[in-house]
């Protein structure tokens, strides 16, 4: 197995320039997601998706804030764009590989997750496996689809084409011990400049899916950006429950060979009675 790579998305540079949404389409050949824009946001993709496997949301918002000036305290506002450019979290128990019938999902000796379209079979299962809704199924094709992380780029001693893309370095790829140290002495080099509210998302291996491949600096609670703040694994119980199958359907053969053995020994009995006659 190779070193584990990942992606830190260092959400407190991103300009929302999308180079990241358009590198990965053109790269990964997506089709276009039918160029709706409705004028109350530049986040004209919504969400991931399908044809979506890079996503910048746009978040504005306007915070109280204290005049450094007043004494009595007086606040005033500040307005803000959260720029993050979202992904598939290459998570460390992906639920999404667990369900998969078909093996058409699996892990690379990157330790990342990929789909490989020609082997699935569109039955959708890994869909509402994702704890953060991120893997879809095309519509007219049937089959799902989501980020590689550029598996086919990584192969060729490559970076992901958004990492390449990227102008601000908000995308960082590479190996993932020394993202998540990069990380850390991030949010500290923030905290220390007055951004109390950076924080790191999913890089903890102790969180809900044991950490993930693809993790964030966020200036703001997760909810905010759209991101579950507990996700967990939605196959966690699935050992317990083939344990309990298991020891149910023991039980099962077991008392249907009683009742076989029983049958018999009646039957044998009844004939010992008419030859008895
Ligand atoms: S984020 Fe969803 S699609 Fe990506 S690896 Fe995790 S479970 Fe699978
Ligand atoms: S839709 Fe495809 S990738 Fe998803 S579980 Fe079914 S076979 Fe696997
Ligand atoms: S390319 Fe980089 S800076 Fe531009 S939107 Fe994507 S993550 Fe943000």
């Amino acid at each position: 197995m190779a070193e584990r790579m990942g992606f830190f998305t260092d959400t407190s540079v991103c300009i929302g320039c999308k180079a990241c949404e358009v590198a990965c389409k053109e790269w990964n050949q997506l089709p276009d997601d039918g160029f709706v824009f409705e004028a109350t946001s530049y986040d004209n993709t919504g969400m991931l998706g399908a044809s979506t496997w890079r996503h910048v949301a746009f978040i504005e918002q306007s915070r109280p804030v204290q005049l450094p000036s007043a004494d009595d305290g007086a606040e005033d506002s500040v307005d803000r764009w959260l720029m993050a450019s979202d992904v598939c979290k290459h998570c460390t128990h992906a639920a999404c590989l667990d369900v998969c019938p078909t093996g058409a999902l699996f892990r690379t000796e990157f330790d990342t997750v990929v789909v490989q379209s020609d082997i699935c079979n569109g039955c959708g299962y890994c869909v509402p496996a994702c704890p953060y809704g991120v893997i879809d199924r095309r519509e007219g094709d049937g089959r799902a689809w989501k980020c590689t992380m550029c598996y086919d780029r990584q192969l060729g001693g490559l970076e992901p084409a958004c990492a390449k893309a990227c102008p601000t370095d908000s995308i960082q790829f590479g190996p993932l011990d020394e993202l998540r140290e990069r990380a850390e002495e991030r949010v500290a080099r923030l905290r220390a400049d007055g951004h109390e509210e950076a924080r790191l998302y999913g890089e903890s291996p102790s969180d809900g899916v044991g950490g993930a491949g693809a993790f964030f600096l966020l200036l703001d609670e997760p909810e905010v950006y759209g991101l579950p703040p507990d996700p967990l694994v939605t196959t966690r119980d699935l050992p317990a429950m083939w344990r309990w199958a298991g020891a149910a359907a023991l039980s099962l053969a077991g008392t249907v060979a009683l009742a076989f053995l029983k049958d018999g020994s009646l039957r044998r009995g009844g004939r010992h009675h008419r030859w008895g006659r």
